[in-house]
């Protein structure tokens, strides 16, 4: 939308920044403290304010060093010789940024935990100078830390008021953003820049369909994020980058409710000791299965690429095997605890759903499956009862055997399914975010398709994220928002002021 001489503003400022989540947060911080005056203009209510970083495990990445950081996403990122996902003055700044988190989060007054050294892809170079901290209280707690500090500096933010078109002059550069209000619309002048942090697509069907690589794909975080930053910066001619990536592998989604679960598998914080410490595991037994009730992959999985594994199509029957799949299992891990994940997500700390201890509120619902036997699963299953039942002896005999010859789990994961009833809860492809969005250049400036930068346009956090289709680690996102919240309010706090 273009400016008028003579558009009657709302308010002015320096620096608007679209979207309060944790790129939101950083980057009011960073360009406050920079000594600029900066307003938040956020779509959800005060009283009812959840974000995919509010709903996040809270663990945050830190490279031990700039060069392990580097080597590590290049290798991440490269294709081929000519081809990488990520350009690398990019993924230089964010390495440069992303060392310091660990010492920006705890210098404003935030709890962190060491974690774990190590990183989702071992086999690749610089992969153990990965670090991952965690926030004291998971993400529900680190956004309650950066929302306080937001409010100590003053910051204005305006609540209810989804930011829906950029405001550009005639040269193109962005001067302001047009709101809707509590009361109508608002046209704020941000003088010196606009943040895009307004999260990914995750809740806009039509994205997910044009733009992932299977549908349906579920996340489960705030329903707020349905790529409105996308859109706005498509409008004034930015280039995309990352829109068929995602970090993300199985969710549940069920009709009564609007946001999907994700589950830990094995009981006693399996999920989480799979992420942060993976030898000493004694699960519950639990495989996946397909439509048809046949195992297909390893089920210590790579937690956030094995949706990958899931867009396998099949040309002859036109149906993607995968979608359902099904997780599996037994009398012993429905008495381990919640299924449902508690650290994270729609049934984590925000308490939108909460999953009842035993399990059995949700069995009454349907939302799992019981049969006596594994082939009266399968008939509930709607698969063939004699599949599903050679894939479950199949897998007690490797167990029994101590070898998962066919897909190489670990050993200390071979634990038979033999408890009855037996169990299953239906998944689909999903899991934490999209990456996709607005491309950035090292400045964090949105760039159009032929690499120049809008000006007076900054993105950061999932909204156009540096990732590509390789996830570097748990808290690989959440380190993301650090750095380039910090580097889009650096830089904007800075440009120049621009006339109309
Ligand atoms: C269950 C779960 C667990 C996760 N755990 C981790 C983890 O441990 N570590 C990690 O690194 N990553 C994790 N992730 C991913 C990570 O949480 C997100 O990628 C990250 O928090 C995104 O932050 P953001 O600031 O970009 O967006 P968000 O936190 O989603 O914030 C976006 C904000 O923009 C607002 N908004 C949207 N549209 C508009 C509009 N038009 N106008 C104004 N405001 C708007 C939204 O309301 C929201 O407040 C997890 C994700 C999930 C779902």
């Amino acid at each position: 939308m273009l400016a008028q001489q003579n558009t009657k503003w709302d308010k002015t400022v320096d620096v608007a920044v679209l979207g309060l989540g944790l790129a939101g947060a950083v980057g009011a911080i960073t360009a406050h403290d920079a000594g600029v005056k900066v307003v938040v203009v956020e779509k959800q209510p005060a009283d009812n304010h959840h974000t995919f970083s509010s709903m996040s495990g809270g663990s945050i990445m830190r490279p031990s060093t700039v060069e392990g950081g580097i080597t590590y996403m290049e290798a991440l990122c490269r294709v081929n010789d000519e081809l990488s996902w990520t350009d690398s003055e990019v993924i230089r700044v964010w390495a440069e940024y992303a060392v310091e988190n660990r010492d920006y989060v705890e210098k404003l007054g935030g709890k962190l935990r060491f974690m774990r050294r190590g990183a989702e892809h071992p086999e690749l170079s610089g992969a153990d100078l990965m670090e991952v901290w965690g926030y004291r209280g998971w993400g529900y707690r680190m956004m309650l830390f950066f929302g306080d500090q937001v409010k100590a500096r003053e910051i204005e933010v305006l609540y209810s008021t989804p930011a829906k078109e950029l405001i550009t002059n005639l040269q193109g550069e962005v001067v302001g953003v047009l709101a809707e209000g509590k009361e109508g619309p608002i046209r704020i002048r941000a003088t010196r820049g606009v943040l895009l942090c307004t999260g990914g697509f995750e809740f806009n069907e039509q994205m997910k369909l044009q733009y992932l690589r299977v549908y349906p794909s579920w996340f489960d975080g705030a329903g707020a994020n349905t790529g409105d930053g996308i859109k706005m910066a498509m409008k004034i001619g930015a280039d995309l980058w990352h829109m068929n990536c995602v970090s993300a592998r199985f969710a549940a989604k069920f009709p009564e409710f609007p946001i999907p679960f994700k589950f830990d598998y094995g009981g006693k914080g399996w999920l989480y000791r799979q992420i942060h410490a993976s030898d000493a595991l004694e699960p519950a037994g639990f495989i996946f299965v397909d439509r048809y009730g046949r195992r297909f992959t390893r089920e210590n999985i790579k937690l956030h690429g094995l949706y990958y594994e899931l867009t396998a199509f099949d040309t002859h029957r036109l149906e993607y095997p995968r979608v359902p799949s099904y997780f599996i299992f037994d009398r012993k891990r429905m008495e381990e605890g919640p299924l449902a994940m508690t650290h994270s997500g729609p049934s984590g700390p925000h308490k939108l759903y909460v999953w009842s201890k035993d399990n059995r509120a949700e069995l009454e619902k349907g939302w799992i499956s019981e049969g006596r036997t594994v082939r009266e699963l399968a008939r509930k299953l709607g698969m063939s009862p004699g599949i599903l039942d050679n894939t479950v002896r199949a897998w007690n005999k490797s167990c029994a055997q101590g070898k998962d010859a066919r897909f190489g789990r670990s050993a200390n994961q071979l634990v038979p399914i033999d408890s009855p009833p037996f169990y299953a809860i239906r998944l689909l492809p999903g899991g934490a975010n999209t990456q996709g969005g607005p491309r950035r250049n090292s400045k964090a400036q949105i760039v159009d398709p032929d690499g120049e930068p809008i000006p007076g346009l900054y993105g950061a956090g999932e909204c156009g994220s540096l990732y590509g289709m390789l996830y570097p680690v748990g808290g690989g996102n959440l380190a993301e928002c650090i750095a380039f919240g910090r580097i889009a309010g650096e830089n904007a706090a800075k440009e120049r002021i621009k006339s109309i």
